[in-house]
């Protein structure tokens, strides 16, 4: 499956080749309400050679929870794109919002639902979990 991905200029471009749809899953902890000065984010975990990033990115690396985690921005107008995480070696977790064709990409998962706001209603069917799932437990329903 290929997606395309834009910051708001459209200087840096993203794109996304994959065997299979990559899990898409929703973040509400305090962190990304923060970074993305919104409820909650919207992320898309992909094996990092199949993101292909063209553009000149700005980076920010920072420590959190004993994590050590490396954002690409673009540089001109600073919209997230995706990070790298220890949490995830050989990943890049895009910002599932900047893809062209991100309507269709309903979350499989919520994470950190105890800090979701209350207003949002979650549907019954799709996984959650009350913090960060192991990366095992997270694969196996996501996976499949
Ligand atoms: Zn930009
Ligand atoms: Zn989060």
């Amino acid at each position: 499956m290929q997606f395309t991905g834009y910051c708001r200029c459209g200087q840096l471009r993203l794109d996304i080749e994959a065997p299979a749809l990559p899990p898409v899953y929703a973040c509400h902890c305090l962190s990304c309400q923060r970074w993305s000065g919104s409820a909650f984010a919207l992320h898309m975990l992909c094996a990092a050679p199949s993101v292909h990033v063209t553009g000149e990115a700005a980076i920010h690396e920072h420590g959190q929870d004993g994590q050590r985690s490396t954002q690409y921005a673009c540089a001109k107008c600073f919209t997230r794109l995706f990070n790298e995480t220890t949490a995830a070696p050989g990943m890049r977790v895009v910002r599932a919002g900047v893809l062209e064709g991100a309507a269709q990409l309903a979350p499989v998962a919520h994470i950190w639902v105890r800090r979701k706001h209350p207003w949002i209603s979650l549907p019954a069917h799709v996984a959650q979990w009350q913090e960060s799932p192991t990366p095992e437990a997270f694969a196996r329903v996501v996976l499949g």
